[in-house]
């Protein structure tokens, strides 16, 4: 157990005007690639894996996975399990190990969805887990997809309603909330921008942690105001992916004789390390352990 807890870094970063991001992984190249970033950066880390990522590696692996990291390197790691959509698959994360779990009921009907997260709170909060998210309200766009489409449209009562949002919180004890204001899961040529009048109304109204899923391709403009108006987590995938497929091609047809894997990742994890700092520096966790 370490000393601070994610809650811990999220209540500074909240209260400092910075915020974390959560790296998602689904190799140990990837991973390599992030914690090389936020060693070097000096930046408390928040990794995530969805059902997809966590299915591929195995929720017991990825967690001694990033165990041996933690041993090894001296910062603060915390290992979150994104948009786990059943109790099943958070209680088996949790079993194995995961600092904090992201319950996403957005697909149930809202009452469901309160009844359930407010279960996984109990449970979680019973088993040393610091930190519970939820969501009511799903995301749009097709997670980690660099779309073809200009841009996606999103009607503003698509949006968190403040009111429902505190709701929310108070009936099921979540520590963190997604919220929709704009942001959607991957990137787009033109990403919308972000409704931070209505940021402001949810912060003043909502009693738990703010984080913004779909990041990567929003106007940076947009998520540095809401990260100073209080967003304390964004979730990044979509980026890594890209960095690590498109480095991953370039590396084989160059060498396309090589076959020793040794040989052909260390190109790969440079590319994720510098997409990974980037990010530590523009959302100011740099130095903040
Ligand atoms: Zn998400």
């Amino acid at each position: 157990m370490q000393r601070k807890d994610l809650k811990y870094y999220y209540g500074k970063a909240e209260k400092e005007g910075w915020a974390m991001a959560q790296f998602n992984f689904s190799s140990d190249e990837q991973l390599k690639g992030i914690v090389q970033a936020a060693v070097k950066l000096r930046s408390p880390l928040l990794l995530g894996t969805s059902e997809g990522d966590s299915g591929f590696l195995g929720l017991e692996q990825t967690s001694a996975l990033v165990d041996a990291y933690r041993e090894k390197v001296g910062i603060p790691i915390f290992l979150n399990l994104d948009h786990g959509h059943s109790i099943e698959i958070v209680e088996q994360a949790i079993e194995a190990g995961y600092d904090a779990v992201h319950f996403d009921g957005s697909r149930l009907p809202f009452e469901e969805n309160v009844q359930i997260t407010k279960r996984i709170v109990e449970l979680a909060h019973n088993r040393s887990v610091s930190v519970v998210e939820g969501e009511f309200q799903e995301v749009p766009g097709k997670h980690s997809t660099l779309h073809e489409e200009e841009t996606l449209k999103l009607k503003a009562d698509e949006f968190t309603d403040p009111e429902q949002a505190a709701r929310f919180v108070k009936e099921t004890g979540v520590d963190a909330l997604a919220v929709l204001i704009g942001t959607v899961h991957g990137v787009y040529k033109q990403n919308p921008r972000l409704d931070l009048i209505r940021l402001q109304k949810i912060r003043k109204q909502v009693q738990s942690f703010l984080v913004l899923h779909g990041g990567s391709g929003t106007p940076p403009k947009d998520l540095l105001a809401a990260i100073k108006q209080g967003v304390v987590k964004v979730n990044v995938s979509t980026e890594l992916r890209a960095a690590f497929t498109e480095q991953l091609r370039k590396t084989l047809a160059a060498n396309p004789k090589e076959i020793t894997p040794y040989n052909i990742f260390p190109p790969v994890v440079e590319q994720v390390q510098k997409v990974a700092e980037k990010k530590i520096m523009f959302f100011g966790s740099s130095q903040k352990i």
